[in-house]
């Protein structure tokens, strides 16, 4: 299966190792097309509650991705997330501050890279 980001990186002519993009080689504003979005929270963050893998204190605007390195800002619909931690799943998880764990998140949005991770 070729995934969203596979096909942006083949289509700019980058080399896709199947794991990670590489962030030397990616440009600001690099389309990534729709990718699936889910949330996490304290409640359901693995018993981390708000620590991330990075080390940063987790907040609203960090997410958390396996193939965006840490430091790399996106943006979907407008609004704009740093990568600061890791994620279980193949998708871009958002960390968002809720009373009690209401993560029901799935879907599908446009995303863009604003700031690549050593940009
Ligand atoms: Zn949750």
């Amino acid at each position: 299966m070729v995934t969203h980001v596979a096909a942006a990186a083949l289509a700019l002519g980058i080399a896709f190792s199947g794991s990670a993009l590489d962030m030397d080689t990616v440009t600001p504003f690099m389309d990534l097309g729709e990718c699936r979005i889910t949330t996490y929270c304290p409640s359901c963050n693995t018993g981390a509650g708000h620590e991330s893998s990075s080390g940063v204190w987790l907040e609203y605007g960090h997410a958390a991705c396996n193939w965006l390195p840490v430091g790399t800002v996106i943006d979907i619909e407008g609004e704009r997330f740093e990568i600061v931690d890791t994620c279980g799943t193949d998708a871009i998880d958002l960390f968002v501050e809720t009373d009690g764990c209401q993560c029901d998140l799935n879907e599908y949005r446009h995303v863009y890279i604003v700031k690549g991770a050593k940009q």
